[in-house]
């Protein structure tokens, strides 16, 4: 099967085709630093660590950008809140935003540039829009003229005459169409501001990601992404300049949308009191079981988080990481036997969702059923079928985004030794010390097993 990818703009799945010959270039809108990062962000920048991992996957290299808003009315109006600069608002929460990818083991992009880092290059970007007559110097900023590009309103699908006249998204006297969007904004009082070629100011939001794209990745690339918060205005906007600016079209091959959370049927905000940052989710559950929940959820489709359903996927992951461990050490210990099984049937399936648009659902289906399908015949498995399976499982892991989970070496002596302890009480009977030791092992995420041949111990998530 080849790998197909819904596109928002042409309202369909597409056959993958990349610009370039097995290279990928990617970009995905990122975050406005100026508050903590919360797990609607973790869920898109997930989504898309798992398209990377897939593209690697099939051969590909990944050129991956993921931009910072570092300037925006937001930081601006936390910094004077404070009474710091936007530098140091943006900075701090990039920062966490850094933080929040490496917990929820999502890779850092190859690139990652601030908004401010481009301004230099906005000038020239602006400058030739405007000299294309693309783009009118206002009295209170610059502006893009939303009536002199053709297919404005082709991505959200909007009508046309209802952006010229209808939207007010910003509004401004100055301006010659109700759709026009800044581009750059003259100065204000108390904003931090550039000494631009048409005036003090600052960027517009939408020029930045134009900006950076052109810039770092080319005139075209393959894949844009962002929550389905962005097709309009942002996206609808990002087209208008780059395509333009550059004169060539399309200026993205697949557009990809993740949808929108919900917490227990809310829309999550603050005002509400439902907001869940990043670290109050890793207090709710680990990592590994927030990759399983998003996996679970067609990226596409609005997500409804629930109490129910991060604790279901806790334990749906406990059990892959539990199958992963008795392998690993039945390998190792050489507790094995002489059955031999075929895994290329469960790849296959699991290959196939993933080809299909990203259908992690039923990704995750596949690799449960593959689980289920062994776990009852680990140690009848010989060397090699089990080191199938493990390499198997632990692909599909790694490729869902799923964690490494070890101890470390030291710490794998102190549990050996404990659970040594631990079997001699058995043995004296003193069974409430031994059950307690269990549990304060449990609460810590390592997991006794007793059997015929001792103790096994394994950690979890
Ligand atoms: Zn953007």
């Amino acid at each position: 099967m080849v790998l197909r990818i819904y596109d928002t703009l042409s309202r369909q799945k597409k056959e993958f085709k990349t610009i370039e010959p097995n290279h990928v270039k990617m970009y995905v809108c990122g975050p406005t630093t100026y508050d903590h990062s919360h797990i609607g962000h973790m869920r898109t920048f997930a989504f898309f660590d798992v398209v990377r991992r897939w593209l690697e996957y099939r051969g590909y290299r990944v050129t991956m950008l993921i931009n910072i808003t570092d300037i925006d009315d937001k930081t601006i109006r936390r910094a004077n809140e404070e009474g710091v600069s936007f530098a140091e608002i943006a900075d701090r929460y990039m920062f966490d935003f850094i933080r929040a990818l490496r917990s929820f083991n999502i890779r850092l992009p190859n690139i990652m540039p601030k908004a401010t880092s481009v301004i230099a290059d906005m000038y020239y970007v602006i400058q030739t829009l405007i000299d294309k007559g693309y783009a009118y110097v206002a009295e209170d900023g610059v502006y893009f003229d939303v009536s002199k590009f053709e297919d404005y309103g082709k991505l959200s699908g909007q009508k046309r005459e209802f952006l010229l006249t209808g939207v007010r998204i910003e509004p401004s006297p100055y301006k010659r169409n109700a759709g026009d969007f800044a581009l750059w904004k003259r100065r204000k009082e108390g904003e931090p501001f550039w000494h631009a070629p048409w005036m003090d100011g600052r960027p517009g939001w939408h020029i930045e990601c134009s900006t950076m794209i052109w810039k770092y990745l080319g005139e075209q690339i393959d894949i844009h992404g962002g929550g389905t918060d962005l097709i309009f205005p942002h996206h609808e906007n990002e087209i208008a300049q780059s395509e333009a600016f550059t004169g060539k079209k399309p200026f993205v091959r697949y557009w990809m949308h993740v949808g929108m959370l919900k917490i227990e049927g809310e829309k999550m905000s603050k005002s509400l009191g439902n907001f869940i940052t990043w670290f109050k989710a890793l207090e709710m559950a680990p990592a590994a079981a927030w990759r399983l929940y998003y996996a679970t959820n067609a990226y596409r489709q609005p997500m409804n988080i629930t109490e129910q359903g991060i604790h279901q996927a806790y334990e749906t992951v406990k059990r892959i990481y539990r199958a992963q461990q008795a392998l690993r050490q039945a390998i190792a210990d050489n507790e094995l036997g002489d059955e031999s099984v075929d895994v290329t049937e469960y790849m296959k399936r699991f290959e196939d969702r993933m080809d299909d648009d990203f259908d992690t659902p039923g990704a995750v289906a596949a690799m449960m059923d593959f689980i289920n399908a062994f776990q009852g015949k680990i140690y009848r498995l010989n060397e090699e079928s089990a080191r199938t399976v493990l390499k198997t499982l632990e692909t599909m892991m790694y490729i869902l985004g799923l964690p490494e989970v070890s101890v470390d070496e030291r710490t794998a002596r102190i549990i050996d030794e404990i659970v040594r302890i631990r079997s001699e009480m058995r043995r004296e009977k003193r069974y409430d010390v031994a059950d307690r030791i269990r549990e304060e092992l449990a609460a810590a995420g390592i997991e006794l097993h007793d059997g015929k041949e001792g103790t096994r111990w394994f950690v979890l998530p």
